[in-house]
């Protein structure tokens, strides 16, 4: 099958218009991987419309049978986990390794809100005599959950797993450059028995459906990852009235001091910078190394980057597959021509692939250049793929300076043996996932994850153990009076 359609009000439809996108596949474009609605404004109203008809009945039904749901989903979607990795392997382009192990993820983050929808508690406080003073939690009624492409099927699981164990129903409008991947998420609550109304799938762009479903009076929540322009965008666009959690971009720096041990500094930059074709929000994009070891490691990482071997994510080997799409591969060319005319120097790579299967795809060799001068677009901007940039540093304090000298704060990490530098340096660099001898790369799914400056509007953390289930309730405090 080619051809999907959208989930509204329990009925798979077309766009209203009939308009359709094509999805491809990123190491072959010659690959079609379907064809799904172009969705307009009205689509995405008549969405949010019927998800706001039937959530009260979901937010009625016992928390045990939504749980049921949860855990049900994640059941299925193991026992077809290696299909729906190859599936995600062909849409998206990451490693069949790396597929597999995002599908792992969606189903244990199911597990995990299963058990969240026991654990929606209140609070007794104080009152007069006679009195009793308590919160409660209902859910808010429509949450609208809206994703990016590079973890296509695991963020979307990490909002709409909290968000339906709440008792909310959900419209989920998935990336243009990953559809399948929501349309396999949604079939698959619908066949764990989630009501087919209670959740509304709409295709499209963010300018048309994204909007208008931002926009809609019945939302009250939007939990959205993507970039800092389009979070941005959200925000304004929401108002004061709804609730907006706005996950985006990053620029995470990994600082090696004097003391590390450099092979441990080699893995943990380079798992960093060029899983996931350096496209993870969470990837390295800086190296700050300390004097004394930056010839010396700037030598090892530019070996180890080479010999990365690039090619189809399906193929046995296979470390780092094709960039998502065209305007991600224009995008990454482009930093890296900026590489050498800001001055750095081009240690390895950076090149369109072709031959060996790849001359239809975006593939292109993971870069390292060295010795980029502050404020170089590669030291600042975000590029989102596998391009790092290394600065010479003095010591700990000039690391953290030009750690800090960027507008994202999403992930750091540090290779060092000192506990006192780390001490210094988790207090200090300004980023919400801190890491220590271990890559930018890879949170665990029971803490609290989510970014400061531009990588996060920081209302509310994602992720169960960050009092997750505040964000999808509304709390209320109870005065009762004998
Ligand atoms: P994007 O911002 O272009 O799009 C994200 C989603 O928003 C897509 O579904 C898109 O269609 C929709 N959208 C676009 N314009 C919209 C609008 N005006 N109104 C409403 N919705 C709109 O991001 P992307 O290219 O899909 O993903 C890459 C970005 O995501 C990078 O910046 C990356 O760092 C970030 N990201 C952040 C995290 C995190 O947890 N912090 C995780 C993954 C990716």
């Amino acid at each position: 099958m080619t051809d999907y359609l959208n989930l509204i009000d329990g009925a798979w439809t077309a766009a209203g218009d009939g308009a359709t996108f094509e999805s491809r596949n990123p190491a072959d474009v010659d690959e079609l991987i379907g064809r799904f609605p172009a969705s307009g404004a009205e689509d995405a109203r008549q969405a949010v419309a019927a998800v706001a008809a039937a959530a009260p009945g979901w937010a009625k039904t016992s928390p045990e049978n939504r749980a049921q749901v949860l855990d049900r989903t994640a059941e299925l979607l193991l026992r077809r986990k290696e299909s729906l990795a190859r599936e995600l392997t062909r849409e998206e382009g990451k490693t069949l390794a790396e597929a597999t192990n995002e599908v792992n993820r969606t189903a244990a983050n199911f597990r995990l809100y299963a058990g969240e929808a026991l654990r929606v508690r209140g609070e007794t406080f104080p009152g007069e005599a006679g009195q009793i003073i308590c919160t409660i939690h209902q859910p808010v009624g429509v949450v609208a959950a809206i994703t990016p492409w590079n973890f296509p099927i695991s963020i979307p699981a990490r909002k709409i797993g909290p968000a339906l164990a709440a008792g909310n129903g959900v419209v989920f409008k998935p990336s243009n450059l990953t559809p399948l991947m929501g349309h396999r998420l949604v079939e698959t609550l619908l066949e764990a028995g989630l009501p087919k109304q209670v959740i509304a799938l709409v295709h499209g762009r963010g300018r048309t459906v994204g909007e208008a479903i931002v926009t809609a009076p019945q939302t009250g929540v939007i939990t959205f990852t993507g970039s800092y322009p389009v979070g941005k965008r959200i925000y304004e666009l929401a108002g004061p009235d709804k609730r907006t959690q706005l996950e985006m971009g990053g620029k995470n720096p990994c600082i090696v001091l004097e003391d590390a041990d450099l092979d441990r500094a080699v893995q943990v930059v380079t798992k960093g910078a060029f899983g996931l074709s350096g496209q993870a929000c969470t990837g390295t994009s800086r190296v700050l190394a300390a004097d004394s070891l930056y010839d010396a490691l700037a030598e090892r990482l530019a070996e180890a980057t080479a010999a990365i071997k690039v090619g189809n994510g399906l193929q046995n080997g296979v470390a780092m597959g094709p960039l998502a799409s065209q305007a991600q591969l224009d995008k990454v060319l482009g930093y890296v021509a900026t590489g050498t005319a800001q001055g750095g120097r081009h240690l390895t790579g950076g090149e369109r692939l072709a031959g060996n299967g790849r001359d239809n795809g975006f593939f292109v060799s993971p870069a390292l250049f060295a010795d980029l001068p502050t404020g170089a677009p590669l030291t600042c901007e975000e590029v989102f793929g596998p391009v790092v940039a290394m600065q010479r540093v003095a010591d700990l304090e000039e690391a953290l300076s030009l750690g800090n000298a960027v507008e994202y704060g999403l992930a750091a990490s540090i290779v060092t043996r000192d506990l006192g530098r780390v001490l210094d340096f988790a207090g200090r660099i300004e980023a919400g996932v801190i890491k220590v001898n271990s890559p930018t790369t890879g949170v665990a799914l029971a803490a609290p994850f989510g970014g400061i400056k531009h990588s996060s509007n920081q209302v509310y953390k994602e992720q169960a153990g960050a009092g997750v289930m505040d964000f999808y309730t509304t709390t209320k405090t109870v005065y009762l009076n004998g």
